[in-house]
């Protein structure tokens, strides 16, 4: 179900509305967009009565949400989310290209400052590195937890890019939640329900990534469980699905942007490195990333790949990173985005 208020609706009465909702014994999610506020109700078990809304002063109608998701929904908020970063030009959704690169692991310092110096002077307003490795075998390497939450929070304050890490249980969401900008739900972890949940009461937006045998439906509906825990600030990101082929690790679905698109209001980014698990194929993808209108681009980059704990045949060399983000730009023109620096100051549009 869904409140949509009329376009001069005030303050007042949207909250009202809310109020009335929560004595009801349900939740209210106001969104305010362009054009009006929409405010989602979530914990109905059943289906609500709209008569004693509808006759509120600045309600515009009651819909019911055809969809099983509703607070991602574009039937909810027609308007893109924009995940603003305050003091920066830098947005995921909007306008400007979210450009996320760096390691799959942090190792060291070292490591982390000769990346961070080389992707950041390319161009990324996003400093990507696992502190906490979901891996295959227990035996490879595992991250260095905080040690490495730390070498990030340098890697900010020096280069003054923001950080984007995952989180893999609810210990390492609480250290993420302190020193990171944005947590990173991975793709194993994106039908952890109880994890999705406590992502959704946490004050930093959240990177979930897509699942790799996930749907589109369940897709969206693990992003439904951070929202309707009162988190707004959520991105998705298309890191690949499994299939027969074996010429890639996985099999990037660009598909997926559009769909998301069409269906939902979050931003929308891609993970070619995850997405071919081969470094020569991460170039050409990021280019079709961003020509089929992703958000943004999440991209692994190694000083030394051959060297790398994890993930080094899709490591870029920051070289070749450089070359991928001079074709990113002269594509990003043609489909009217553009990558704007993280610490340029905001042009204010008179009249705006
Ligand atoms: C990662 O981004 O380092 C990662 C582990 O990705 P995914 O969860 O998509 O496998
Ligand atoms: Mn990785």
């Amino acid at each position: 179900m869904l409140v949509v208020m009329q376009a001069h609706a005030t303050e007042e009465q949207v909250r009202d509305v809310c109020q009335k909702i929560e004595k009801m014994g349900y939740r209210a999610h106001a969104m305010p967009g362009a054009q009006r506020t929409a405010i989602g109700i979530t914990g109905n078990k059943a289906e609500i009565e709209p008569g004693t809304l509808e006759e509120m002063p600045g309600v515009q109608e009651v819909i019911q949400v055809s969809k099983p998701y509703k607070l991602v929904s574009r039937e909810l908020k027609e308007d893109n989310t924009v995940i603003r970063f305050p003091g920066t030009n830098a947005t995921i959704g909007g306008a400007g290209l979210a450009i996320i690169a760096g390691p799959c692991a942090i190792e060291s310092r070292e490591q982390a400052f000769a990346i961070a110096d080389r992707v950041s002077r390319a161009g990324a307003q996003f400093f990507r590195g696992g502190a906490y490795k979901p891996r295959t075998s227990p035996y490879s390497f595992q991250g260095l937890g905080e040690e490495g939450l730390r070498i990030m929070a340098e890697v900010r304050q020096q280069f003054g890019m923001k950080i984007v890490t995952e989180a893999i249980d609810h210990e390492s969401l609480d250290l993420v939640e302190e020193w990171a900008d944005v947590i990173q739900i991975g793709a194993r972890n994106m039908q952890n329900f109880s994890l999705l949940k406590r992502a959704g009461r946490a004050r930093k937006p959240i990177l979930l990534k897509r699942g790799m045998s996930a749907t589109l439906e369940e897709f969206l509906m693990a992003a439904e469980y951070i929202l309707s825990e009162g988190n707004y600030n959520v991105a998705l990101c298309e890191r690949g699905v499994r299939t027969f082929a074996d010429h890639t690790r996985n099999t990037l679905d660009l598909s997926l942007v559009p769909a998301v698109q069409r269906l939902s209001h979050l931003p929308i980014l891609v993970d070619p490195s995850h997405g071919t698990g081969k470094r020569n194929k991460v170039t050409p993808l990021s280019r079709a990333s961003i020509a089929v209108g992703a958000d943004g681009l999440l991209v692994e980059v190694h000083n030394k790949p051959d060297e790398a704990l994890s993930d080094g045949p899709q490591s870029l060399f920051p070289d070749q990173f450089d070359e991928l983000m001079a074709q990113v730009r002269q594509i990003a023109t043609v489909v009217g985005r553009t990558v704007p620096a993280i610490g340029a100051r905001e042009t204010v549009v008179a009249g705006k």
